[in-house]
């Protein structure tokens, strides 16, 4: 008599998630487990892409890659896991049917959250970025108001419609502000009763530099680049207190405005801090094999691993290109620990950014080169099409960007999304 096949579960369906179980499933032969995928998603949010979303040059399902048809998986659920028993091996998973999943070997992939502050009105009027319907709520919002702005007459109501504020100069926040306000430049000749004047897009950041993830030259670039097409780039600044037409900054200035884009980091969700095992940064601390505890592994931007090429004593940073790398080594270690293979620590020198940067511009560091201008932009649109991990949406999202070569985005907002779905505390972060 076989003995029953070992339970492989996988918990988030991000980068480290969708990897780890992609790869399961192509090297554990069926006898020797199954493999069931776990999360809030029904697919894998090629999250780079969102500040396009936002900027309505994506359609949200262009980076929305299918768990269904890319997951050889025995099992998808579409659910929310609320708390795991280690002692038990089961975890209990809400949404659709409540139901407790066994599993022999675990991994924990659940990502992060935008990272909140206790700045005063932030959870009611902060927008975030972090999921499609925020991305998707994002561009809509935007385009409301413009619209709501081209209908008043008065010129203080007008002022405060167009000012909008992006809190956080990191790759998030920086190409999000620069395709919005590219979007809303383009847009006004759709809205004839507005100008250029009446456009405000202000970018805050208390570090003292944009980009910092790029380095300082691409960083200055950036900030040039940005400061010439108008933006009003606040460094060493950020909000102290918003509530619904008003923005507090650190530097004294009250701004008039409806929006605040708030992209100032993330942190891992709440089931995270639950499990009650050691954090660093609020991410779980793993050894240099991915590995949590006795048959559960983590990965991606909820767990802390220790970077050898990094400065002195820093984890791998929270980025798809580590979560993505992640993810594979875990596969290869879960499936080690079942006789499959031999296991290998995680080892991987970043291999840099890019960030896009509206119109022919970008910045990009790949392997350490910096570049800029059109040369950038052509690596960072090759590297985003040969990193989407699925054909159907590499040709859609290339279809879009062809599209965009010789049509500006339309003005249409969708209103799918409600705005409690998009407020900055997410599904996944409510207590
Ligand atoms: C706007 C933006 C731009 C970015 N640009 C870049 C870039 O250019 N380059 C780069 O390398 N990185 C970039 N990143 C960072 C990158 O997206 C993240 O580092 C990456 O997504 C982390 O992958 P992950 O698998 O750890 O988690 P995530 O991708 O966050 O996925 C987590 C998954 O877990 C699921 N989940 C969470 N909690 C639960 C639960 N309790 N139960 C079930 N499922 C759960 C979620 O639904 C989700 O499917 C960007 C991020 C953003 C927001």
């Amino acid at each position: 008599v076989c003995a029953s096949p070992a339970q492989v579960v996988v918990v988030g369906s991000g980068f480290a998630g969708f990897y780890a179980a992609r790869r399961l499933a192509q090297i554990l032969p069926r006898d020797v487990a199954e493999v069931t995928m776990v999360s809030a998603t029904d697919n894998l949010t090629y999250s780079p892409l969102l500040p396009e979303v936002a900027a309505g040059r994506l359609d949200p399902r262009r980076i929305a890659v299918p768990l269904h048809g890319s997951l050889r998986c025995s099992r998808i659920l579409q659910g929310r896991v609320e708390d795991i028993d280690f002692e038990n091996r089961s975890v209990r998973v809400a949404g659709g049917e409540q139901m407790s999943l066994s599993y022999d070997r675990l991994v924990l992939a659940t990502g992060s959250v935008t990272r909140e502050l206790p700045t005063p009105g932030l959870s009611k009027t902060g927008l975030g970025l972090k999921t499609l319907a925020e991305g998707q709520f994002v561009h809509d919002h935007v385009l409301q108001q413009m619209q709501l702005a081209d209908t008043t007459t008065d010129p203080a109501l007008r002022r405060g419609r167009l000012t909008f504020v992006v809190v956080g100069a990191g790759y998030a926040g920086t190409e999000t502000a620069a395709q919005l306000q590219r979007m809303t430049q383009k847009l006004l000749a759709s809205f004839p009763r507005l100008s250029a004047e009446d456009l405000r897009w202000v970018l805050v950041d208390l570090n003292t530099m944009v980009l910092p993830e790029l380095g300082p030259r691409l960083g200055r670039y950036a900030l040039r680049l940005l400061r010439r097409r108008g933006m009003d780039i606040r460094l060493g600044t950020t909000v102290t207190a918003m509530r619904p037409g008003e923005v507090k900054l650190s530097d004294g200035t009250v701004l008039p405005s409806h929006t605040v884009l708030w992209t100032v980091g993330v942190t891992p969700p709440p089931l995270v801090a639950e499990l009650g095992l050691p954090e660093r940064r609020g991410r779980l601390v793993v050894d240099e094999y991915l590995k949590l505890r006795d048959d559960v592994w983590a990965a991606g931007d909820s767990a802390a691993t220790t970077d050898p090429y990094g400065r002195e004593g820093r984890d791998y940073p929270p980025t798809a290109q580590h979560a993505q790398r992640q993810g594979l080594v875990i596969a290869r270690n879960v499936a080690a620990s079942l006789g499959v293979g031999t296991p290998k620590p995680y080892r991987h020198r970043d291999l840099g950014l890019v960030a896009d940067l509206g119109g022919t511009k970008a910045v990009a560091k790949p392997l350490g080169v910096p570049l800029t201008g059109l040369i950038a932009k052509v690596v960072t649109k090759g590297y985003h099409l040969v990193a989407i991990p699925h054909r159907a949406n590499r040709l859609r999202v290339a279809a879009d960007w062809l599209i965009n070569l010789v049509s500006r985005p339309m003005p249409t907002q969708l209103g799918h999304v409600q705005p409690a779905a998009a407020q900055l505390r997410s599904e996944y972060s409510k207590p």
